[in-house]
């Protein structure tokens, strides 16, 4: 059944006057929605797993704020939480309990870190765990995969996913020659490309920096084999391992990626979920290693906003919530039979559309490819597809993030019945997706 254009009035007119105030209108690439059909929508409030656009179009929201909002939006114990610390002051710059309350939290349910410090982005975690490993080993080269993004640190814009492959260009301007000639980037899920850059640079390279969940290109689900073989390599040649877990962390699982492949690297940066909404990032690994940062260590690192107490609020509030006993079994196999109906009904129709999972992450894939791993293997033009679906799905009042390269997220806050309407959505918009 078609359905009409929603309003976009109000959106319409505040972009426009974001376009005179922010470059593109926003203030990070992907929001411009220039990739998908139409202005983008300005938002005005979210309420568990709905949104409300500034025309008053109602949505249920699959991007969760790009994964920090596992609990939904405005989640009870969330806003009272920082409700209650901010009654006390928003900022000090100095030591707070609070700290101690998350970094406890985390760190005793958590197998593969020792200690941690917090920062106030995924970017910052992800830049100081980099210098870490540089510091620590005394080298420079990092080697990336393809497609994984870190971040918008200058040496990890090379060959990346998220915007820079949203808008075609995976490298960014700007990166100096001589940082990016730092960088080493391969193909993910390829043991002998692995190996070699392992040899011509030998005694080189820092640290391999990986997303084992690499979520930013698409889901590039990688083997655990693959992900075994990178963590013996590392070790056999002096490299640090770096997880980067910002996405994946506290999602797949409480311990994220390194808990559900049960791989230890030793480097973990977290961020989005880890600060329940609010700016917070977060890097760990073993007392050894963390003890190379200031002032202990001679690896510089500081934020005037890190640890700030309403952020640590947040944070305690949402990561308590994870810890109730069978959080993830419930959240994941919500998902899972979400992801098996939608399956079964593309198969039905003989759909070009595979839907990827893992965790309570989907992404849909419009391929007949039943296994994609690398980025190369995505074809460009199937995204066409993915806007003609996410025009519908809008229309239908359903919120997919607006680029066929990222990633959807369920909350404990999706009910039944919001995933029972989004199926049937999904099934209307893509009869009309495959009958154009
Ligand atoms: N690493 C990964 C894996 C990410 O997905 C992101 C953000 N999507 C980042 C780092 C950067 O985090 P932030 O946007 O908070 O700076």
């Amino acid at each position: 059944m078609q359905v009409n254009d929603i309003s976009r009035t109000k959106s319409a007119e505040l972009y426009e006057k974001a376009k005179t105030y922010f470059p593109g209108g926003v203030n990070s690439p992907v929001r411009a929605f220039r990739s998908v059909y139409g202005t983008p929508l300005f938002i005005e409030k979210g309420d568990g797993s709905h949104l409300w656009d500034a025309d008053g179009n109602e949505f249920i929201d699959f991007c969760g704020s790009w994964g920090p909002l596992i609990l939904g939006h405005n989640h009870a114990a969330v806003r009272e939480n920082v409700m209650r610390v901010m009654q006390k002051g928003m900022s000090f710059g100095a030591p707070t309990a609070l700290e101690n309350e998350l970094a406890e939290l985390i760190l005793s349910n958590n197998r593969f870190i020792e200690k941690l410090r917090f920062v106030s982005s995924g970017t910052e975690a992800v830049m100081s765990a980099i210098r870490l490993a540089r510091g620590y080993t005394k080298r420079d080269k990092i080697l990336k995969f393809e497609g994984c993004y870190h971040g918008h640190t200058d040496s990890l814009l090379v060959k990346a996913g998220s915007g820079l492959v949203t808008f075609g260009e995976t490298s960014s301007a700007g990166v100096p020659k001589p940082f990016a000639d730092e960088t080493v980037v391969i193909a993910l899920n390829d043991e002998e490309a692995l190996q070699k850059a392992f040899e011509d640079f030998s005694g080189q390279i820092a640290a391999v920096i990986i997303e084992p969940v690499p979520a930013n290109n698409g889901l590039l689900l990688q083997t655990k084999d693959y992900l075994n073989y990178l963590r013996e390599l590392c070790t056999l040649n002096g490299t640090l391992l770096i997880f980067d877990e910002v996405i994946s962390g506290f999602r797949v699982g409480f311990e994220g990626a390194a808990g559900y492949y049960d791989i230890k690297p030793d480097i973990i940066t977290y961020g989005k979920i880890i600060g329940g909404g609010l700016p917070v990032g977060a890097y760990g690994a073993s007392a050894e290693i963390m003890d190379h940062i200031s002032p202990v260590g001679s690896v510089y690192q500081a934020g005037t906003l890190s640890g700030n107490p309403v952020a640590m609020a947040a944070g305690i509030a949402q990561i308590s919530e994870l810890l109730q006993p069978g959080f993830y079994d419930k959240l994941n196999a919500k998902t899972a039979d979400f992801v098996s109906d939608i399956r079964s009904h593309v198969a039905e129709k003989g759909y070009e559309l595979e839907v990827f999972t893992i965790g309570s992450i989907f992404w849909f894939a419009f391929t007949n490819q039943v296994s994609i791993t690398r980025a190369d293997q995505i074809d460009p033009e199937s995204m066409l597809k993915f806007k003609a679906m996410h025009r519908e799905l809008i229309n239908r009042g359903i919120y997919f993030g607006p680029s066929g390269y990222e990633v959807g997220f369920i909350s404990a806050a999706h009910t039944q019945e919001d995933l029972e309407r989004t199926k049937t959505a999904i099934f209307d918009s893509l009869e009309i997706v495959f009958s154009n």
